[in-house]
């Protein structure tokens, strides 16, 4: 074997003839530099030369560029190494003057594809320090790396006919917070596969268009369950997106509702008993609060005398409480007895002679009736996207510092979505 051959083999590039090696300086110790590193000067195979960067299509040609480029590429050894090429301009009928092609890298990359796709490897398994330290990049470039990494694969699965989104008919739908609550992302989880199948910046009905406009018509015509709170703009999309879905409505999200509820007949007690002047009775509502809203299994036995005390001298809050811990119950059931439970709750609830359970008992009957009855027969709950969501908000700490959204949405698929990234060299 010709060294030159074994040169392109060692920095993870093919398709190139090698013209010279050299070795350069490069950074200092102190800054993570080597102190020199391997430049190999190379050109495309004779396939790559003049085509368009970003469609390869063959092209006339425009100029020179400015000049000979470098791509930073694995290392050799102890010594970072780059790629060294011309990088000449073509016009493109479709794309314009672009940049022309190149067979080692992405169009627009520093960085060649093998570099990339180590840098994407070790992201899931290393944690940020070391993979910043190893590769001699800042986290910032990481987090750049990776958003190219993740479109490009998006772009192969679409290209080789399949599709990740292809055969999909359980979605969930949610939304998550970021840098402090001042950002959202919207994330749809297959419930089939438990992965992540979208993920974008927003909370809207508009974001979630996005995602039912890339599924197209057809694929959208196959999606027969959606589990989702109860936010509007959800519904509002599933609606419009793919109308004959049935909407589960989360179990948790309903039960907080009657947590909701019994925190405010509670208030409304003790203010009462404030008012009255009852200062024991007062301090007894005040003091029962975790004990009402934990569930059963979980009371201290301080908190189970609480509530017995509650029980014995004040009906309204005991029968609040009982309310909640009933509609529990219903998703607990579920299947058709938990259908009928619902629909005794609700009357129950309706002449309960407690406002916000009347109140609950309507929005319910009105509006969401028919979302919790699928929820009960398909026994599908939001709890893998809540789930999902948990390591979602780990990953937008690991993702701090990246300067983009995509980079972080990027990580979050790199993660969450099931895609195989290979390690160079060995495919
Ligand atoms: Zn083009």
């Amino acid at each position: 074997m010709r060294s030159k051959r074994v040169w392109a083999g060692l920095l993870g590039v093919e398709q190139v003839v090698v013209e010279s090696v050299r070795v350069e300086p490069f950074g200092s110790v102190v800054d993570g530099g080597a102190g020199a590193a391997v430049v190999v000067s190379v050109r495309p195979a004779a396939w790559w030369r003049g085509r368009c960067g970003r469609c390869q299509r063959r092209c006339v040609g425009y100029d020179a560029g400015r000049g000979p480029r470098r791509w930073r590429t694995l290392d050799v050894g102890t010594r970072p190494a780059f790629v060294e090429a011309p990088a000449p301009r073509v016009r493109c009928p479709q794309h314009g003057v672009t940049v022309a092609a190149v067979p080692w890298a992405r169009h627009g990359a520093g960085h060649t594809r093998s570099f990339d796709d180590l840098v994407a490897w070790f992201a899931t398994r290393l944690a940020k320090t070391a993979v910043a330290r190893l590769l001699r990049i800042g986290w910032d470039t990481v987090g750049a790396i990776i958003a190219r990494v993740m479109a490009d694969a998006d772009a192969a699965v679409a290209a080789g006919g399949g599709d990740r989104l292809d055969g999909v008919t359980r979605i969930g739908i949610d939304e998550i917070s970021y840098k402090r609550g001042h950002k959202y992302l919207t994330v749809v989880v297959d419930h089939a596969t438990r992965r992540v199948l979208w993920l974008a910046e927003g909370r809207s009905k508009s974001t979630l268009a996005q995602f039912f406009a890339l599924l197209g018509p057809q694929r959208a015509a196959r999606i027969e369950l959606v589990s989702a709170d109860g936010a509007d703009w959800i519904f509002n999309a599933v609606r419009e997106g793919c109308h004959h879905a049935d909407i589960c409505l989360d179990p948790f999200h309903v039960v907080k509702w009657a947590g909701d509820a019994l925190d405010t007949v509670r208030r409304q007690v003790w203010n009462t008993a404030r008012r009255d002047g009852s200062t024991e009775s007062a301090k007894q509502v005040k003091n029962a609060r975790w004990a009402l809203c934990k569930n059963p299994d979980r009371l201290t036995d301080r908190q189970r005398a609480k509530l017995a005390s509650i029980a014995a001298t004040n009906q309204p809050l005991y029968r609040a409480y009982l309310l909640k811990e009933q509609l529990r119950e219903v998703f607990a059931v579920g299947g058709t007895a938990g259908a009928a439970l619902l629909d005794r709750w609700l009357d129950w609830a309706a002449r309960s002679q407690l406002r916000p359970f009347t109140e609950l008992a309507r929005k319910i009957r009105t509006y969401f009736r028919g979302d919790i009855l699928n929820t009960l027969t398909h026994r599908l709950s939001n709890g893998l996207i809540e789930a999902t969501n948990t390591k979602i908000r780990l990953l937008t700490r690991i993702a701090f510092g990246f300067k983009s959204v995509d980079a972080l949405i990027a990580l979050a698929k790199l993660h969450l979505g099931g895609y195989q990234i290979e390690l160079p060299g060995r495919t």
